[in-house]
Parts: structure tokens; sequence; C-alpha cells
């Protein structure tokens, strides 16, 4: 599904200019990576580095986007995190996942089993929903796979009943989006797979089969890592070496479309922070800005709003309360999967790292999802407002224990795989193949709920084919 790079050039060049728009993780890594061999600048939109892995400093409080344990669920990409232990040392010290569920006014440990679900419903709800299953299953085994939807997805493998109990009101909750609207392909990227003798097994012993519990991608069995002061640690190791080899990043610079020759990208087109605008030319243009972004600076205005519309971001308000108190959790997060209740995880970066907030205070993070239509359009004030309250309401701290706030926004924090987003997708992907000197790449350019153990194997990925369009040698790991 990826676009081909095509047309290289005859003979090698000896430092090739390559322009990477945006200064997260993936923008960096790739930076890092290159910077020996090619003359790199990096365009940064905002004022800071690392995207959704930054770390804001703020009164003594190191805060990140919600919690950002660094761990890998498959082999291949295991490599990236030996590399990162290996120059951030004793500053990536090995963590245990420790999460809980809010359910029905009490916390489980985190993933929410079969039996927890179930103790909220009375015997005769019980056999309406065990009844709802194993028909499912039943159809399931005949081949009834459901239609194209995230709801009819669900339903085909847990039931309607199950579906409607958990899966609904949670991911509306966390996407904004109402379940028959999503792609069946966006469930079976987030919904395990499951059958008959797991659900019963657990529903009964309380234990996952060693068969689920042992699948290679539960980040539950996955070592997991966390840098003393924040995620942005990882950015700002990556920013160092890239400027060591000599590369660049340019902040408040917003690339705001492309100058074509032929079917090469010959130059990005720059807003910059004070609204002078500039176009900066390159030989090769790796992009980790939105995918539907980078497209429409490629196609007709209509085009552009139309491919928005189809390829849609949800994004993510973070409230953070500085508290009088040395903890409030025993976890590092919490979910709160019902819809009750405003935000969707609370998490308390200071039980990662107790270096992340001064003695005797801790600050928490609350995460609450805007759908692409509302957009966070609720005001810093009455965010705090409501989590101060409901936070109070479920028992977790008391008024007097705030002694400040900070709201930050997140417009992208998760593309939303809408129905009929594999055909939007290869469309773009067949257009950007048109661009011989082009790679758009990461979480927002490949438009996948990609980690950053994957964004880090991914630059990689482009740091390999821009050696090979460029022919160059000695390419840096
Ligand atoms: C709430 C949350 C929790 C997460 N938790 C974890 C976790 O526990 N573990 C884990 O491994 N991963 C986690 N992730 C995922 C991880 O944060 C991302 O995979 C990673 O940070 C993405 O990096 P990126 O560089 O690909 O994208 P981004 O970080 O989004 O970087 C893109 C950059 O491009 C810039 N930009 C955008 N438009 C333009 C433009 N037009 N011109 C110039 N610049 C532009 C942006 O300002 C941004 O800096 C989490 C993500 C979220 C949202």
């Amino acid at each position: 599904m990826r676009s081909k790079l095509r047309s290289a050039p005859r003979s090698p060049r000896l430092r090739p200019k390559v322009i990477i728009l945006g200064a997260g993780i993936s923008g960096l890594a790739l930076a890092a990576r290159i910077a020996p061999r090619c003359d790199v600048t990096v365009l940064e939109a905002g004022g800071a580095a690392g995207g959704l892995a930054r770390t804001i400093r703020h009164k003594g409080f190191h805060l990140d986007l919600g919690p950002h344990p660094l761990y890998s669920t498959e082999a291949s990409r295991e490599d990236v995190i030996a590399g990162l232990r290996r120059a951030l040392g004793r500053d990536l010290a090995e963590i245990e996942r420790t999460s809980a569920v809010w359910f029905n006014g009490r916390l489980f440990k985190y993933p929410l089993k079969m039996r927890d679900i179930l103790s909220k419903l009375s015997s005769a709800e019980l056999a309406g929903y065990g009844l709802s299953f194993v028909g499912a299953r039943l159809g399931y085994t005949l081949g009834r796979r459901g239609r194209g939807d995230f709801a009819s997805w669900v339903k085909a493998r847990y039931g309607g009943k199950v579906y409607r109990l958990y899966f609904e009101e949670y991911t509306e909750k966390s996407w904004g989006v109402s379940p028959p609207l999503l792609s069946a392909a966006f469930a079976a990227e987030r919904v395990p797979e499951t059958n008959l003798l797991d659900v019963v097994t657990e529903a009964v012993t309380g234990r996952r089969r060693a068969s689920a519990a042992d699948h290679p991608h539960n980040p539950q069995k996955a070592r997991s890592f966390f840098p003393r002061l924040g995620v942005g640690m990882i950015p700002d190791l990556l920013q160092r070496e890239m400027k060591a080899r000599g590369g660049r990043v340019l902040f408040g610079r917003k690339a705001v479309g492309l100058k074509m020759l032929r079917n090469n990208a010959a130059g990005v087109a720059v807003r910059h922070h004070h609204g002078r605008r500039e176009v900066i030319p390159c030989d090769f243009l790796a992009s980790t800005i939105p995918l539907p972004e980078l497209a429409s600076f490629l196609v007709p205005a209509g085009e552009a709003a139309r491919l928005r519309q189809a390829l849609p971001y949800s994004g993510l308000a973070f409230v953070f309360l500085f508290l009088k108190k040395e903890r409030v959790l025993r976890h590092k997060w919490v979910y709160f999967p019902e819809k009750g209740i405003p935000f969707n995880r609370l998490s308390e970066i200071k039980n990662a790292s107790a270096a992340c907030a001064p003695p005797g205070r801790t600050s928490l993070c609350v995460e609450f999802a805007c759908s692409p239509q509302e957009g966070g359009r609720s005001s810093d004030g009455s965010y705090v407002r409501t989590a101060v309250r409901e936070l109070r309401r479920l028992g977790f701290i008391s008024a007097s224990d705030v002694c400040g706030s900070l709201v930050v926004r997140e417009p992208n924090a998760y593309g939303l795989w809408l129905r009929g987003f594999p055909e939007h997708y290869q469309r773009v992907q067949d257009r950007l193949g048109e661009v011989a000197n082009l790679a758009s790449f990461g979480r927002q350019g490949d438009f996948q709920y990609f980690n950053l153990d994957h964004c880090l194997l991914r630059a990689g990925e482009i740091a390999g084919r821009i050696a090979g369009f460029f022919r160059l040698e000695g390419e840096r790991s």
C-alpha cells in the first residue's frame, strides 16, 4: 500500500538536500540516521520538538501527553528499543505496567476480564448475554463475519448484547464516532479475536487461557521502559544526535504546499509563525505530517476537502492537575470506559518516574476525547472544572489538593478509519506514489496506530530508501 520510489538519479549525489516535515519521534529519528550523508533540515510547525512524544516542563513538573512507556510487542522492533537503552543508559528504567479500569464503581486490574463485565448483570441478563454470544459464535463458525463496519464486525464475534454492553459506548466515547461509521479494519486492529473456549474459561476461572494471554501483541507481556524525566528525553536525544551529525530543525515553519517539477517535489512552501512565506528547495522530501494534509498539497481544493473528511482525526484535550500530595493513584494509569464519566483515562507520571514531580507534589493527566466535529471546543476552564468535579465525585482527590492546572490540546491524536477507509487510503497512496522523491511515514504520515517503537522502525526503513534513492554509502544506524 505504500508509495514506491522511482527514477533514482543516475550518479550518486554528494550531500543531497533532504527536507523532513515534522520534528516528532519519526522525523527526528530519520534526521539522526541520515544526517551524516545528507544536508538535513527538519521543518516543524510548532515551537518544540517531540510531537505527541514531547515532555512539557512546567514549574518543576515534567508532563507527558498521556502515559508513554516504551515497549514492543514484536521481536522485529526490539532492536530499536535496545539501541535507545544503550544510548540513554540509567535514564531509561524498566517499569511495571500497572494499570486499572474503573468499571461499575470500582477499580479492576487492566485488561478488564469477561468475568468483571458479567458481574454487572443479573442471572436473567447473564442468560440473555450468553445466548447472544453463543448464537454469534455459531454464526461465525458458519462463515458469518459481519459487514464492513466496526459494529457488525464485533457483533459477529461477540454477539449484539455484549456489543451494546461494552463496545458500543466505549468506542463512541473514545473516538467520538458511532461504531457503525467506523471501518471493520479498525475493529480488527483494536479488538482481539476471541473464541468460545477462551471466553467460557475466563468467565468461570477469571484467568485468560495461555493461548490468549501469550498472544505476541499482548502489551501486558512486553517489557516496558520509561525515561527518568519523561518520554521527551527520547526526542531530545535524537535531536542532539542529529545536530552533532550536521542536521538542523527550524521551528515555527508550517508546510503549506509543494513546488513540483514534473514528477518530483522541488521544494516545500512554508509559512513562518509570523506569517512570512517562502519556498525551501529539496532533493528529497520525507513527511511525517498528517497524511490527508500532505495529500492536499497535490490535489485541487475540492478533492483536498473530501480527503480530510474521508480520513479525519479525533483529538484529545489533556488536563493536567497539580496536587499538593505525594501520590494519588496506586496504578500508573486508569481507563474509564463508561459513558457516564466524561474522560477516558487518568494517569500519574510520578508513578512511572519519581523525578517527574517535585517532592510533596504530584500531577495527574486527565484525557478527554474530542470528536472531529466537536474538536475540543470547550474552554480550558470548563475542562478543568469538569476534571476536578468528577475526580472528587469518584473519590480520587479533594478540591483543596489542587494547586494548579494546565490544558493542552492535540487535534491529531488518532487517525479514524471510517467505513470505506481502505479505498480512500489506497487512492492517497497512489497519488503520493506518483511523486518520485517523496515518502510519507510515521503515526500521522502512515495514518496508522503506531507506537514509538514502530515509528523508530519506520524511520530506519525510510533512511534505507533515501540511501537507495541517492545511492549513498555508509548510512549510519
Ligand atoms: C495519548 C497517547 C498515548 C500514547 N502512548 C504511547 C505509549 O504508551 N507508548 C508508545 O510507544 N507510544 C504511545 N503513543 C504513540 C506515540 O506518541 C506516537 O506514535 C509518536 O509520538 C508519533 O510520532 P510521529 O513523529 O510519527 O508523529 P507526531 O508526534 O504527531 O509528529 C508530527 C509532527 O509534525 C508536526 N506538523 C504537523 N503538521 C505540520 C506541518 N504542516 N508542517 C510542519 N510540521 C507539522 C507536528 O507539530 C508534530 O510535531 C501514544 C500516543 C497518544 C496520542
